[in-house]
């Protein structure tokens, strides 16, 4: 193809999919050449102010599945995918030159990384490209919101009533047909290996809640098991609160986090299952979970830059410590209390830890250890298969007494250990030093 061949270009961040996707239906309504690009950029594997990666290998094998099931669906579409190793910033405007791109469709972020990404890449561009952004990460799309995002209640309660009251979920956004052959690029640009980002191998745990793997069709198999084969969704409100296995809760959060499953694909299967199956508590349940993530995503919205401030969201002013070894202790799973160290280091082996856990290990750092809460956040952000900057900056400050937690609680680790562990199931799992 020749290089002045009129070029639009999907830029994949956080949504990494051909399904229900709004920025790819747009860009491939326009009857251009359609390319797509996606970047490993390394400040994603950088080492960070405490030390450790911003991003380590559990989330990392974790997109690197994700891209290559992303790289084969867009092949089935005729829709070449950049693979890039460099920051957007740099080689991105490079891309946009070479192919004489004219509009960038994306997804809309608003965090502070990515809006820099953007400003940077804007600058280094001809000033006529045109950027299509929309908001494709949303249970409820924030247009149809019953307030303006910047009035969401800050109790979570006000603000489902309120959503699902008065808000549809939209339908499924269609996938379209293949586009020509001709519309491929001359460009093979190869997946990296964990080693290529400077990470370790990964040496499966077996003890692992459940085996993730990145990509859209491992998603849909998950939630074909889930509700279709085992009908545990119609359970998931007695079990949610599980420490061990596979199905005490849905493990959607990988692929909702890297955007191979948008939450409207799991709420319109809920819906069927629903009429399909059967409709209860635990049905709902799944969906007032979603409904949290959103919620999330407005106040995040609403609040800007505030949810990285050590004040978050109530400007609250505690006696934070910053402690390196008490960060150790903790991260390494040290600390005197058995039930955070065995998820600790669950997270650690596998990249992944229970809700439950969460809360605990989270209450545990800024409310007994009284650590500045965003060393806790960043650890999780760096090891977490799902991290969701969201979700995760979000529940961390609910849990520290600076965001949305109307009665500012306090977990009691020892009480929470013999009510959700009794026979110490979890913790003998994890605990057990033979495996080591
Ligand atoms: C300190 C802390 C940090 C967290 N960090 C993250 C994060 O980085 N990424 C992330 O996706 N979730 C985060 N969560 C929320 C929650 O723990 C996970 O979403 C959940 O454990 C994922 O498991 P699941 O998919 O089986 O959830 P299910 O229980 O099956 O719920 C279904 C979906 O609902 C959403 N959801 C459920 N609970 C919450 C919640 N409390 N807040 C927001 N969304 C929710 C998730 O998308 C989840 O996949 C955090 C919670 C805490 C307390």
């Amino acid at each position: 193809m020749s290089e002045s061949i009129e070029t639009v270009l999907v830029w994949f961040r956080n949504d990494l999919r051909v399904e229900d996707h709004q920025s790819l239906h747009k860009a491939m309504t326009t009857q251009k050449r359609v390319i797509a690009y996606y970047a490993f950029s390394p400040k994603y594997f950088e080492i960070n102010k405490w030390g450790f990666k911003k991003t380590d290998k559990f989330r990392t094998q974790f997109l690197i599945d994700s891209v290559l099931d992303l790289k084969k669906a867009l092949a089935k579409l005729n829709i070449s995918l950049i693979i890039d190793l460099k920051a957007p910033e740099s080689s991105l405007p490079e891309y946009i030159h070479q192919y004489q791109v004219e509009t960038i469709f994306l997804q809309k972020e608003w965090t502070s990384e990515e809006k820099k990404q953007e400003e940077e890449i804007a600058q280094k561009v001809e000033t006529s490209l045109q950027w299509e952004r929309s908001y494709d990460q949303f249970l409820l799309h924030p247009d149809d919101l019953p307030f303006s995002v910047d009035q969401t209640p800050e109790v979570f309660g006000n603000y489902r009533k309120k959503c699902e009251k008065e808000v549809s979920v939209r339908t499924l956004i269609a996938t379209h047909n293949a586009l020509p052959v001709t519309n491929l690029i001359e460009l093979e640009t190869p997946l990296p290996k964990l080693s290529d980002l400077g990470l370790e191998d990964i040496d499966l745990d077996a003890r692992t809640a459940f085996p993730f793997k990145g990509g859209t069709q491992n998603a849909l198999d998950r939630l074909d098991d889930y509700f279709w084969k085992s009908k545990k969704l119609s359970y998931y409100k007695n079990t949610r609160n599980g420490l061990i296995g596979p199905d005490y809760s849905s493990k959607f959060s990988p692929w909702l986090a890297s955007g191979s499953l948008s939450p409207k694909m799991i709420y319109w299967e809920i819906k069927r299952y629903e009429k399909e199956i059967q409709k209860n508590q635990s049905t709902y349940w799944l969906i007032f979970e979603l409904i949290w993530r959103d919620y999330f995503k407005c106040i995040s919205l609403k609040h800007g830059t505030k949810i990285f401030k050590i004040g978050g969201i109530l400007n609250r002013k505690y006696p934070w410590n910053d402690s390196q070894k008490i960060f150790e202790q903790w991260a390494n799973g040290q600390t005197p209390e058995a039930f955070v160290n065995a998820h600790m280091i669950e997270m650690n082996r596998t990249g992944w830890m229970s809700n439950r856990g969460r809360q605990n290990v989270a209450s545990y750092f800024a409310k007994d250890l009284k650590m500045d809460w965003r060393i806790g956040a960043a650890y999780f952000e760096s090891q977490l298969i799902d991290y969701d900057v969201h979700s995760n900056y979000g529940n961390w400050m609910y849990v520290s007494g600076v965001g949305n937690d109307p009665r500012d609680r306090k977990f009691d680790v020892r009480w929470q250990a013999e009510r959700y562990d009794p026979q110490a199931k979890f913790q003998n799992l994890w605990l057990q030093k033979t495996l080591f």
